[in-house]
């Protein structure tokens, strides 16, 4: 119930038109009840001898006969039209309304998924994000358009026709809602195992996603050691499984749906037999049965509607449960209330009381005791206690799976350290905004990350509005501006999916060429060059040095070539810092920065 509640708080900015939704419904509910009344009128009153009831207008009852005929074959008609049309403007609102509540969801969970911290999203299959932002989302509107709305219209039409057969004729009315607590107690006993069911398809739907999401990412692995086949039959036995399980759904709604249909035929059958009888015994006039039994006609849709309830907001309600869940997952990294805002040191600081507490980024960087484990029984990086100043630059190395990219994501608080603190010229890095430090910071890592955008909007994404000018100038310092000017329309050239397509240097020096237009004092580098041969990435290197120049540096190195310019070198083993000095210093004794300049292990690798 909290569920349904807090999803029908994103229609509520709508509020207005669901105030003019409730109106035509209730107008076209009235109409709906006074639908089959002329032609009771013309049947007892024209074409029979009964007198006009009570409640007709005294004055037409005067009227010649076939003058009274045609007024109510005219009211007929409008009655029946006007309901349509009142009808059509609520589902079209309806529509409407729903639509606007989906997107809302939708902005909100890519919003949300923005923020989420990285330690959620690798733990979490890309896949069923999509599947949830994009299908189970649909449910909000489900919920609307057939929980609500469809139940409000069917309440409202039982309740007035009860109402209405009630005071016609009590006993006739008994009979035609016999039906009802009947259907209730069949509704109930189908209702909970619906829902489980649902739960389970929707599970199932989902990991087909999944699976179509890895299988395009591992493509090049599948094709290369030819598991094409393997690959398509664990696939298929997943659509399969999710077949059987939302056909096991489908299944029990349609034995439902024949359940209710027997239950409301046989009533029918039961009002006609009664009421015929009482016409014969002149106790109804032939003109009110017509009315019951266009009444009874009338509740089947909205008691069929009724049934469904149940089902189609048990369904939604899972797929906003799992909508739900993302928006719940706690975003780990956020700003602390009194958070201290960051700038660069060179800028000039406005004297407001904020300002004032404002850190000045030169690029100090500390490490205090650090410690930190993706799982909390296990520490990948242990009590790291280390300094770097300003404008120096430190090449990270040791064994593969030793924390170094770990370390990395401590900077730009992709993940918060366990114990210990990370400093920023002195200060906690979560006494930061987060948002402001990490405008101090250019990244760069191993995959070169391209947008699907042109070569100057993927350029300029740190920097939204740099001039052209500008993004050729990052492009020249990242030695990209040369094959840039060869693309069929140079920096407007639309690359990513679908666009042109570059090569891993080629790409590497677009990326290398955002971090130069950010002109951030920080700069982190992923193992920059370890995608590339060795051709690109002497280019690279060069860029890469530029790049460094006057910036403090952390980069996690693969290469020795990349190594050779930096002021400091920081080994870490086993999630420790084993060795921190000059590259001079550490060549001078026994260390694995040694061995790996002597060629006797490899960089990053084991021992050989
Ligand atoms: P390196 O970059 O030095 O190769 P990483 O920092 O990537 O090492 O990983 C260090 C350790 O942490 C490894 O044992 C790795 O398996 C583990 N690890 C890395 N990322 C995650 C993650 N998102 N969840 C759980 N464990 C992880
Ligand atoms: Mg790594």
């Amino acid at each position: 119930m909290k569920v349904i509640l807090r999803a029908l708080g994103y229609f509520r900015p709508d509020h207005g038109k669901v105030g003019i939704i409730v109106c035509l419904l209730i107008g076209s509910v009235g109409l709906n009840l006074l639908k089959p009344w002329p032609m009771a009128l013309i049947v007892d009153s024209i074409l029979g001898q009964k007198p006009f009831p009570t409640w007709f207008p005294h004055a037409w009852s005067e009227w010649p006969k076939l003058q009274l005929l045609t007024a109510l074959i005219v009211c007929f008609v409008s009655l029946h039209l006007i309901h349509a049309v009142m009808s059509a403007l609520q589902n079209y609102l309806t529509i409407a309304v729903g639509l606007r509540g989906l997107q809302r969801v939708r902005d909100e969970v890519f919003g949300w998924l923005q923020r989420l911290s990285m330690r959620f999203h690798k733990g979490t299959d890309a896949g069923d994000l999509i599947f949830r932002a994009g299908n189970d989302a649909c449910a909000f509107q489900s919920l609307l358009e057939q929980g609500v709305i469809t139940t409000l219209s069917a309440v409202l039409n039982l309740v007035l026709m009860a109402g209405v057969m009630l005071t016609l004729n009590w006993q006739l009315s008994l009979f035609a809602l016999a039906a009802v607590p009947v259907l209730m107690v069949t509704v109930r006993l189908f209702a909970k195992r619906m829902k489980t069911r649902g739960v389970i398809a929707q599970q199932a739907e989902s990991k087909v996603y999944s699976l179509i999401n890895q299988g395009i990412k591992a493509l090049p692995l599948t094709q290369s050691y030819t598991r094409e086949q393997e690959t398509q039959r664990r696939f298929e036995d997943h659509t399969n499984r999710a077949q059987q399980r939302k056909m096991s759904q489908h299944g029990l709604e349609v034995f439902f749906w024949l359940a209710i249909s027997v239950l409301l035929t046989s009533d029918t059958a039961l009002l006609t037999w009664f009421g015929a009888r009482q016409v014969l015994q002149n106790q109804l006039s032939l003109g009110e049965l017509l009315v019951f039994l266009a009444y009874l006609g009338q509740m089947f849709d909205p008691l069929n509607q009724l049934s469904m309830v149940g089902a189609t907001v048990s369904t939604a309600s899972a797929g906003i449960k799992r909508v739900f869940e993302i928006l719940d997952a706690p975003d780990e990294v956020k700003d602390a209330p009194n958070a201290r805002p960051v700038q660069s040191a060179g800028k000039r600081r406005p004297r407001s009381s904020a300002a004032r507490s404002a850190v000045a980024v030169e690029g100090n960087i500390g490490f205090d005791k650090v410690s930190f484990g993706y799982e909390p029984a296990r520490n990948v990086l242990n009590n790291l206690t280390f300094q770097i100043r300003a404008g120096q630059s430190t090449a990270i190395i040791g064994p593969s799976g030793s924390g170094k990219s770990t370390l990395l994501n401590l900077l730009p608080r992709f993940i918060d350290p366990a114990q210990g603190s990370v400093l920023l010229e002195g200060v906690d890095l979560r006494q930061l905004r987060v948002r402001e430090l990490r405008a101090q910071m250019a990244l760069v890592l191993q995959e070169p990350i391209i947008l699907p955008t042109t070569v100057a909007e993927n350029i300029s994404f740190g920097k939204a509005n740099a001039s052209l000018a500008e993004i050729e100038k990052a492009a020249r310092s990242a030695n990209a501006h040369e094959f840039i000017s060869e693309l069929r329309q140079q920096y407007r050239t639309p690359i990513g999916e679908g666009g042109a397509s570059l090569s891993v240097g080629e790409r590497q020096r677009i990326n290398l060429a955002r971090a130069f237009l950010k002109n951030a004092p920080i700069l982190l580098m992923d193992e920059p060059t370890s995608a590339l041969d060795v051709e690109s990435e002497s280019q690279v290197v060069q860029s890469l040095q530029a790049l460094m120049r006057g910036r403090t540096t952390l980069m996690v190195a693969h290469r020795l070539s990349t190594i050779q310019c930096v002021d400091t070198i920081l080994v870490l083993e086993d999630g420790a810092v084993s060795e921190f000095g000059s590259p001079e210093e550490l060549l001078g004794r026994d260390s694995y920065y040694s061995r790996v300049a002597k060629g006797h292990v490899e960089l990053n690798g084991a021992l050989r």
